[in-house]
């Protein structure tokens, strides 16, 4: 028999409700719930209107396939036309569309009309290269424009493309290039991190191997020149970018596409296993990806100025950097390299120069900049910030309310907004101008999604009891399969609820007294201590709560007397001392009040750094491999794997 370990002070904590002057002028409205309430297709199918199509669809749902959905079917589309070309004809080819800012400190400005011109050029180019719709394109770049130009090239040709992030191995890439048999790699001769400049297309090289042991499907390399380095050349199969995509026309008539075509595949993170390779199609992802950019970052296209930090490489750069805001003719800024070059000043910088007024990041982050200290962000005018979003991660309250009032002046409403690789967009996540909002919870699925938490029967837990998050009902922006591996898709989402026909999202979560979602991280990281079950995140929180403590993870590992001990790690402020047992002891004694002594760390280690996956998630199970003192697992999307073998030599 289980039982949860009570409620923390999480849900204790007050709410805050949105500004009468925000919800004055808020995209969303009491109506949105109620519409998608009163139907929920012919919501859907009203939301697929903030699009273009060449054919109208037939049908909204055809969910006679389940698990796999068809959406507006019948429908008709192109999904670059969409993000670039509509806009230039309604007039606003002269608006940015993106403000880049290099790593050394050189920028560039796009406007609408040269993207679409660039977007052309590189479709005319893919297309003298033999590529078709229905290919695949291995995209491994850095955040140069590029790179978003590249997306769109495909997009609009119909290639599938398969985004690579640009800081994985030549053997991370071959696999990836070989599972999807991608004809072209599009790659940069190399790439500026943290002051230097780096080969990239040496490890494409490397990837690509040669005789035997070449990568049979590729065809061509094209190559962006961004750092001037050297590249070694392979006659034949490299193309320098500017001599190719420079020199094709801008001109380019485009062709529409079922609602149904594969517009991408991308790997999920790797933070519990193996990546998946998740497979997503056109018409559903871009009406999810335009509608919730739209309401859940209250974007106005012309006015705002809005900054997704997320590298393209993982789902959040897919759909908030690239597909919803180009769909939604947004400004925005895309930025190359580490917030901390040339020195930590940096983020806040571009923020007080183009006047940012959207800020979306990560919850490390945020830890990182209050790592820092605030007298670096209160050292520039944020005033033009209006907004804030938090993703990846569950964000610990007390980060929430230094993200909200530090960087946000305490004025900004601030997004949680929980969504996975294979959900395409955002599912939970508060409405601003609407929600009244609670530090550490993404509230309530969107307006048009269903979500329940419920136990391994499928029943409803009781509010404040765990559960797994599931989704209900089928949506828009969701994966189509796993790449080459219908019964993995199966299998891992669901399996678990086929009698009731949910997906699994993996997620542990639970309802707080109000009926709001918590969600509280991987149900592989839920600890059971003594029989109760004690969620990672709140034991994080409650680390994170004490003023010395920067960063926590916290994992389980086997014990012989209570099941499973919690080992934590973590990592302190700058500047903070190491008080050695006395910081233990008020550690201990600080997650003993906060949650319950049965929540109590069997041990805690101070760290300089954690493991993390590239796009900044901590990976647990790798911790949980050195606290059992287990071989690693797989380790591929690790940012460092230096970083696991320091905390295993300092254990
Ligand atoms: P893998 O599936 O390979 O283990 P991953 O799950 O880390 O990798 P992603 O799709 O990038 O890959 O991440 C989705 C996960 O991130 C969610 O399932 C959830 O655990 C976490 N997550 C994202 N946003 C939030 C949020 N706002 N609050 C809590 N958790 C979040
Ligand atoms: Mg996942």
């Amino acid at each position: 028999m289980t039982t949860d370990v009570g409620t923390t002070s999480n849900s204790a904590q007050a709410s805050y409700p949105p500004s009468a002057a925000f919800t004055a002028t808020a995209n969303a409205g009491p109506e949105l719930q109620a519409a998608a309430d009163a139907d929920r297709l012919a919501f859907w199918a009203e939301q697929a209107g903030r699009l273009d199509w060449d054919r109208d669809f037939d049908e909204v749902l055809d969910w006679s396939g389940a698990p796999v959905a068809k959406w507006f079917v019948g429908g008709k589309l192109n999904v670059a036309y969409n993000c670039v070309d509509r806009h230039v004809e309604a007039g606003h080819g002269d608006q940015v569309a993106i403000h880049w800012v290099g790593e050394p400190g050189d920028s560039r400005d796009i406007t609408y009309a040269q993207l679409k011109d660039e977007v052309c050029r590189a479709a005319n180019t893919l297309t003298a290269l033999g590529l078709k719709a229905g290919d695949r394109v291995a995209i491994y770049m850095p955040m140069v424009p590029e790179a978003i130009v590249s997306m769109l090239a495909c997009a609009r040709l119909g290639i599938t493309h398969s985004v690579v992030f640009a800081g994985f191995s030549a053997a991370a890439l071959r696999s990836r290039v070989d599972d999807a048999e991608a004809k072209l790699v599009i790659t940069t001769d190399g790439q500026w991190r943290r002051g230097q400049a780096a080969p990239l297309k040496f490890a494409v090289d490397e990837a690509l191997g040669s005789g035997a042991d070449r990568a049979p499907s590729v065809e061509h390399v094209l190559v962006v020149r961004r750092t001037g380095l050297d590249v070694e050349w392979t006659t034949g199969r490299d193309l320098w970018w500017d001599e190719t995509v420079g020199t094709a026309s801008p001109e380019h008539a485009c062709e529409s596409f079922d609602a149904e075509h594969p517009l991408f595949l991308l790997y999920t993170s790797g933070t519990t296993g193996k990546p998946k390779g998740i497979v997503h199609t056109s018409g559903g992802y871009l009406t999810q990806a335009a509608y919730t950019h739209h309401y859940v970052f209250d974007h106005k296209p012309g006015q705002d100025v809005y900054w997704c930090t997320a590298d393209i490489g993982w789902v959040t750069g897919h759909t908030y950097i690239v597909y919803g805001p180009l769909a939604n003719r947004a400004t925005q800024i895309v930025y190359e390299g580490t917030p901390n070059t040339p020195d930590e000043h940096r983020h806040f910088e571009v923020i007080e120069k183009y006047k940012v007024s959207i800020y979306y990041i990560a919850p490390t982050l945020v830890r990182t900049f209050m790592k820092w200290g605030r007298d670096i962000p209160d050292a520039h005018d944020l005033s033009s910030l209006r907004l804030l979003g938090s993703v990846g991660e569950p964000i610990n309250p007390e980060a929430w309310r230094w993200y909200r009032g530090v960087i946000g002046g305490g004025r900004c409403p601030i997004v949680d907004t929980w969504w996975q690789t294979e959900t395409g967009g955002i599912m939970l996540s508060p409405l601003p101008g609407i929600t009244a909002t609670k530090p550490g919870s993404a509230m309530a699925p969107l307006p048009g999604i269903s979500c329940k938490v419920v136990d391994d029967n499928a029943r409803d837990v009781p509010h404040g009891e765990q559960g797994y998050l599931v989704l209900d009902q089928p949506w828009p922006g969701m994966l189509r399969g796993i790449w080459g591996d219908m019964d993995r898709y199966r299998e891992t989402y669901w399996s678990r609820y086929a009698e009731q026909g949910w997906y699994f999202a993996g997620d542990g979560a639970k309802y707080d007294e109000d009926g709001d979602v918590w969600v509280l991280g991987r149900v592989d990281d839920v600890m059971n201590v003594s029989g109760h079950r004690i969620s990672t995140s709140e034991v994080e929180s409650a680390l994170v709560g004490h003023p010395a403590v920067a960063e926590a993870a916290v994992v389980g590992a086997s014990d012989e007397t209570t099941g499973q001990g919690i080992v934590a790690f973590v990592i302190l402020l700058e500047g903070v001392e190491n008080t050695g047992d006395t910081l233990i002891s008020e550690l201990k004694a600080q997650v003993s009040t906060d949650i319950s002594p049965i929540a109590k760390p069997r041990e805690i280690t101070v760290v300089p750094e954690l493991p993390k996956t590239r796009s900044g998630k901590i990976m647990r199970r790798l911790l949980r491999d050195v606290a059992e003192g287990r071989e690693l697992g797989d380790t591929s999307t690790l940012v460092d794997p230096a970083v696991v073998e320091a905390l295993r030599a300092k254990r």
